[in-house]
């Protein structure tokens, strides 16, 4: 028995790529722009901004994706994601890949609409980032095998059209610089993910729509926007 008072939430878990285990995941963390959007803007020399979804914003990357409610701009932004294995403080950059577990592919949705006028007002960007289903995920492929990325593709196409297209090399700041950012401001959890940044040419999904996206050799993604 329990003493509970209400039934506790099931746990969230991202399945392992080519098996039945499964990832729980614990919290989700996601990095600000970290991606050149225009040839010629100057490279920043600030860490981005990072923000939060909950885990329950975690779904699966397949299957239907239901608009959300209270938004006209409702925005994919394909993301390498990272799944920690071991958690820390203060990580050290270059012992920062010792706590990945593992690699996905990921869509940080977005209610652009309700984040435009978050950031003129000065307001929290929950409700443009934090909705249900805002954090769709691939299954996760172990760093033990796939190594970890420093380049390859990672692209999103909508009804067959590409609208974003780069280069995890592109990355403005390394997920090992992403690591030791994150540690230094919260201890870093088994189960905790990293969103780490879209790259140009993020864009608004119409119901019917379906989405195909990737990272080259950690996975593959396809939704269809309910
Ligand atoms: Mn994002």
């Amino acid at each position: 028995m329990t003493d509970f008072v209400i039934a506790p939430a099931a746990p969230v878990a991202l399945q392992v790529a080519g098996t039945a285990a499964r990832f729980p995941v614990h919290r989700v963390f996601c990095i600000g722009r970290n991606y050149p959007w225009s040839a010629d803007e100057p490279r920043p020399t600030a860490m981005p901004a990072w923000f939060m979804k909950p885990a329950s914003a975690v779904v699966p990357a397949h299957g239907v994706l239901p608009v959300p409610p209270g938004t006209e701009d409702f925005c994919h932004e394909i993301e390498l994601v990272v799944a920690i294995g071991r958690g820390g403080r203060d990580i050290d950059p270059a012992q920062a890949e010792a706590h990945v577990w593992g690699y996905a592919a990921g869509l940080d949705l977005t209610r652009r609409d309700l984040q435009q006028q978050a950031k003129r007002v000065g307001g929290p960007w929950e409700p443009a980032k934090a909705f249900d289903h805002s954090a769709p995920c691939t299954p996760l492929a172990r760093a033990s095998q796939c190594g970890h990325p420093r380049s390859g593709a990672i692209w999103l196409a909508v009804n067959g059209v590409d609208r974003q297209c780069a280069d995890l090399a592109d990355l403005l700041w390394p997920v090992s610089a992403l690591i030791a950012m994150l540690s230094r401001s919260v201890a870093l959890q088994p189960g905790d993910l990293v969103f780490t940044g879209t790259p140009a040419g993020v864009g608004a999904l119409r119901s019917g729509d379906r989405i195909t996206a990737g990272v080259a050799g950690i996975a593959e993604l396809g939704m269809t926007v309910a």
